[in-house]
């Protein structure tokens, strides 16, 4: 049964490859002085600051640049951000890169006339926005996190050792994406392939919840069947338009809150890779794809009949004259030969983790109540070593 909810989402997308263009629809409804927030260089190499640039100077637009912003974006250059919105007192960030900038951008938005430390307040104590907010509009280099289209926006203390993300609610939302999949294209390999582990990821994390008949749950294995066959073509030809565009627009349904919608969700492996994260700063994606298998295969038992259903109607096992356990483990199998076709990061010693920081990462991970089971400070190390 779904439980009760509302839906809405209030960002407007401009999807295709001429829709930066629309940026020239969106620049008036906003004052002079916009943040153009940006990451550590790759749109001055690929062309999209220049395109940018010359539409905001167009729409006579007063820029302040905001560039620097590391992927994992941490406390110390969101405080940065902070002090560049206030001195300039900006009307609009755009944003203009992957998934850490869009976060960040929401960050400083709400940080802007935030009274208190906002780390403190948004992401240690994860309360609610109550004081104004910059609007934010986003231009997507880089496909994965969904941040485009959802109110998703995590920040990194290295001094604390915590990587904390916020899920906050429709006032955050960028007002306007715009996603041009050409844009995507020089991204490295790496980057690309974390990305898509990272959609694959948000999916499960939905799906492996719950045991009602929900509509959700059908939608995601259509998500997940349509992400594997174009991530296959994409990563033999990148700049194949028809599996990049598939791509882009899968990520943004699977974190633009509408699956989420009735169920129960989990988001215990982004919780262990974002604490992963704050030890090593690997890549997002490549966190999630290091512990995922030794997770689901611990969580197997207690979920058994959703990892059949996995099984069969995302990866074809025939179940015909096998137990349960066998189509659900085959399930994971599958899953295991096609992260290794994408060249995933498969062990979390490849991301810098030692045997000693496992407690450490264990106590960082925040315990999710959604999934088929509570993992307990044990459970967390088991799979923790596994990864290894
Ligand atoms: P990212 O950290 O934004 O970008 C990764 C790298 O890709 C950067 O080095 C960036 O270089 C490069 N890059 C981006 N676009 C490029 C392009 N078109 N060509 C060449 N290089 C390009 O990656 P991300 O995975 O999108 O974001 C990760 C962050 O999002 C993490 O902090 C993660 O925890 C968070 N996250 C958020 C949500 C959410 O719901 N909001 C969900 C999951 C994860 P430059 O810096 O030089 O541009
Ligand atoms: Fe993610």
């Amino acid at each position: 049964m779904l439980g009760n909810f509302s839906y809405s989402n209030p960002t407007k997308l401009y999807f295709g490859e001429d829709s930066l263009n629309y940026l020239n629809e969106e620049l008036p409804k906003y004052g002079k002085n916009v943040q153009l927030a940006y990451g550590g260089g790759s749109i001055k190499k690929n062309g999209i600051y220049d395109k940018v640039m010359e539409i905001l100077k167009a729409n006579g637009k007063n820029v302040f640049e905001d560039g620097g912003v590391m992927p994992n974006p941490t406390v110390e250059k969101l405080y940065e951000g902070v002090k560049i919105a206030r001195e300039h007192k900006v009307d609009l960030i755009l944003a203009v890169g992957g998934g850490s900038v869009c976060d960040y951008a929401k960050a400083v938005s709400i940080s802007v006339h935030c009274e208190e430390d906002p780390w403190e307040k948004y992401y240690l104590r994860m309360e609610d926005v109550d004081n104004e907010i910059i609007p934010v509009g986003c231009v997507l280099t880089m496909v994965g996190t969904g941040s485009e289209m959802n109110g998703g926006s995590v920040i990194t203390n290295h001094e604390t050792k915590l990587k904390i993300g916020h899920v906050f609610g429709e006032n955050v939302f960028p007002k306007f994406s715009i996603l041009n999949p050409t844009f995507t294209f020089t991204l490295p390999k790496y980057q690309m392939t974390a990305g898509f582990f990272d959609i694959m990821s948000h999916i499960l994390e939905q799906y492996f919840s719950g045991e009602d008949d929900s509509t959700s749950d059908y939608i995601m294995e259509g998500l997940l069947k349509s992400l594997i066959h174009s991530s296959r073509t994409a990563i033999k030809n990148p700049a194949d338009y028809e599996a990049r565009s598939n791509i882009m627009w899968i990520a943004t349904w699977a974190l633009n809150t509408l699956v989420a919608k009735g169920k129960t969700t989990d988001w215990e492996v982004h919780m262990i890779g974002q604490s992963i994260g704050a030890y090593t700063n690997a890549t997002h994606g490549m966190t999630l794809s290091a512990v995922s298998l030794p997770y689901y295969r611990f969580l197997l038992p207690y979920g058994l009949q959703k990892f059949k259903r996995y099984a069969v109607n995302v990866w074809d096992v025939n179940p015909d004259g096998k137990t349960d356990e066998e189509t659900a483990e085959e399930g994971l199998s599958c899953m295991e030969s096609y992260m290794k076709e994408l060249g995933l990061v498969m062990n979390i010693r490849e991301l810098g983790v030692t045997e000693e920081m496992l407690p450490g990462i264990a106590d960082g991970t925040f315990v999710m109540e959604g999934g088929y089971k509570v993992l307990t400070h044990d459970d967390i190390i088991t799979i923790l070593k596994k990864s290894m």
